[in-house]
């Protein structure tokens, strides 16, 4: 296989496209992993929760309401009754003493059902109250916890676009610098990238690989030495772009 051919100037250039593509990857795992994500996302299931038991409280409130205009309505005809039967007791309208009496026993009659009644209502106005109050202690909690999550996605979304906007600015320089390189070198460059953990090229550098961190052997040392300064040299080890500079030790 023909080695690919670069000036050792695209070489070096090739190293900067290298570590902007190495900071993109870096942005784009911090974008990836903000803590706000999980943050947001934990808020959000308690929010669903709590969204559900404020259905639930307000179908307990309005059926204890219902239960509390029924409790009223069926009081309202006893009461009626009672007035009327002591109205006519009072007016002594009620000649028969049979008839009188039986009407001094509904009286009391009347009187013990409205008072069963008015307990019944009492208890369902109790539970009305607890259930009502609990419904503000989850609303409020709803509240407070679209206020958390609203300040959350703002920070998140401040951070975003700080990410975003950085970026933009790291691939503006890639497109700067991408022109410089022989197309075969930067194909070569971008498929060992995506096999070799984004990294295509690296720095010889005192006689070893930046991108695998292993020593070159002394006679693929002595190969290197002697190959021209345009030919593209390939670690024996990763098979990754190695890169001549000033500090490769050859
Ligand atoms: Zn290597």
């Amino acid at each position: 296989m023909t080695p690919i051919k670069a000036e050792p100037n695209a070489q070096v250039r090739l190293l900067d496209v290298q570590a902007i593509d190495t900071a993109l990857a870096q942005l784009e795992h911090r974008r990836r992993t903000l803590p706000e994500h999980a943050e947001i996302a934990r808020l959000e299931a308690d929010r669903a929760a709590l969204a559900s038991s404020l259905v639930a409280a307000d179908t307990a409130v309005s059926d204890l309401e219902l239960e509390q205009a029924q409790a009223e309505r069926d009081l309202q005809p006893v009461r009626d009754r009672l007035v009327r039967n002591q109205q006519r007791i009072a007016a002594g309208s009620v000649s028969d003493p049979t008839a009188l009496a039986a009407m001094v026993e509904e009286v009391e009659h009347l009187k013990k059902r409205i008072s069963d009644l008015e307990d019944a209502e009492l208890e369902v106005m109790e539970q009305l109250e607890t259930e009502t109050s609990g419904r503000e202690i989850l609303r409020a909690r709803a509240a407070a916890l679209a206020e958390t999550l609203a300040g959350l996605s703002a920070k998140r979304d401040t951070q975003l676009n700080e990410l975003a906007a950085d970026v933009a600015e790291r691939r503006a320089e890639r497109d700067q610098l991408t022109p410089e390189l022989p197309p075969p070198l930067l194909a070569l460059y971008t498929k060992l990238g995506v096999s070799h953990g984004g990294v295509g090229a690296a720095e010889l550098r005192q006689g070893r690989c930046t991108g695998c961190q292993l020593d070159i052997n002394a006679a693929d040392l002595r190969v290197f030495r002697a190959a021209p300064a345009d030919e593209v040299l390939r670690c024996e080890e990763c098979s990754r772009i190695l890169i001549r500079t000033p500090h490769s030790g050859l």
